[in-house]
């Protein structure tokens, strides 16, 4: 997959810009690894796997869930790199503007800065600010400098916002402007206000399709400071049932490599969401030369992230909120079961795209697809998005001008 021509599919006169959505690391890079089951690597992990240490439990489990899912991304990564790796460079391409050349220099301003330019915004520290209910969203229709058409402004915060306009949108707020994608709808808020989303009286208007990407509590983003995390108790009162459609829904959640993390999700979140898991995806990540971006057998950190697919029957009975029935789940043979999607990572660990692998996934065909992500820091055409900060790359400066 080449994520930047999926999300340009939403977009009408802009495109994303291969530059801010890459990982500068990638065009400057001078060595990765020639393959990525080899022994090379940097001289910190060499110096890693000379130590020898007995693995504890959960390592071993870990490791046991590792090899039965080794050879199947093996044989994917072959089958890549023998049709798509060789042309990938052609499908990251530069149209020789000066914005579009990655700078090494710009690169590591940006990365102190977590990637928020300057004249961008970082809703998570705005939405702290006591003045956060007087900030409001400006909207006009079609172009940044269409002056005929009618504008409206909406609260930024704790508001469903709704572009039902059948063409990208832009909105403002002071100087800054962002980009909408045709038909989105979006929430800037807490964990807390989540539940603004679900619907009222007719579980119809639920989602059919949901997309979770947790901040799980993780040391690596912690040092970071990429985001806000949250401790696991919190994920357990996200109102998953609630926000489903009436004929069931299909759930995709993100999670790290920890076996702790794969156990909680399974044996505890899932059930506690209803959700009857149904497959496992895995995400692997290739550099621009196709090759994995780390050796795959690294005890601690692997070239691919797991993504756990469930299935939310569809409802019966009333529709009040305390009588709400589950049914057995449907079957639903058409899902693969350990499918590898491969792709370059995206910066600040931004998640590929999925809605068009997914949409063909979800129950009762007959509905139109209803999406929504949770936790999302971009906006996706026809889709609800859900976060703290989910216009955190709709920034006009993520795009060019078509
Ligand atoms: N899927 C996203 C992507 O590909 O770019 C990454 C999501 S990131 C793992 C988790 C997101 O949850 C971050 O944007 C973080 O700020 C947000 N978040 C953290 N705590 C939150 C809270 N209490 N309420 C809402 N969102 C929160």
């Amino acid at each position: 997959m080449e994520p930047v021509r999926v999300l340009n599919s939403g977009y009408d006169m802009h495109d994303v810009k291969f530059e801010r959505y890459y990982s500068r690391a990638f065009f400057t890079s001078v060595s990765m690894p020639s393959s990525g089951v080899t022994n090379e690597g940097s001289d910190t992990r060499k110096r890693k796997r000379k130590r020898v240490y007995n693995l504890n439990e959960k390592e071993v489990l870990a490791e046991n869930r590792h090899q039965e899912v080794r050879s199947v991304i093996l044989k994917a990564h072959e089958a890549f790199q023998a049709t798509v790796a060789p042309s990938l460079r052609n499908y990251i391409t530069f149209d020789g503007r000066d914005d579009c050349v990655p700078s090494p220099s710009k690169s590591c301003s940006s990365m102190q800065n977590l990637g928020i330019e300057e004249g961008e915004v970082n809703f998570v520290e705005l939405a702290a600010l006591w003045q956060a209910p007087l900030y409001e969203f400006s909207f006009s229709k079609g172009q940044v400098d269409c002056e005929e058409e009618e504008s409206r402004t909406t609260p930024m915060f704790n508001t469903i916002i709704k572009s039902s306009s059948r063409t990208s949108e832009v909105a403002e707020c002071g100087a800054c402007k962002y980009l909408l994608p045709k038909s989105c709808t979006f929430l800037i808020s807490d964990i807390s206000e989540v539940h603004r989303l679900i619907p009222v009286g007719d579980s119809k208007d639920g989602f059919n399709l949901m997309v979770i990407d947790p901040p799980w509590e993780n040391k690596s983003v912690h040092r970071k400071s990429l985001y806000p995390t949250l401790p696991n108790k919190y994920l357990l009162s996200l109102p998953v049932k609630q926000l489903a459609h009436a004929d069931g829904a299909l759930v995709a959640l993100w999670i790290t490599n920890r076996e702790k993390l794969r156990h909680f999700a399974e044996t505890e979140l899932f059930p506690a969401w209803g959700v009857k898991m149904a497959a496992v995806w895995y995400w692997l990540k290739v550099t621009v030369e196709g090759t994995m971006v780390s050796p795959l057998d690294l005890a601690h950190h692997k070239p691919y992230e797991c993504l756990l697919l469930g299935y939310l029957p569809s409802k019966i009975g009333s529709t009040s909120e305390e009588s709400v029935q589950f049914t057995g789940s449907r079957e639903h043979a058409d899902l693969p079961d350990k499918f590898v999607l491969i792709s370059i990572p995206g910066d600040h660990s931004r998640k590929p795209p999925l809605k068009s692998l997914l949409s063909k996934h979800i129950p009762g065909q007959r509905h139109a697809e209803r999406g929504l992500e949770l936790f999302a820091r971009e906006l996706s055409a026809g889709w609800t998005s859900w976060g703290n900060e989910p216009l955190r790359f709709q920034h006009l400066n993520y795009f060019r001008e078509r």
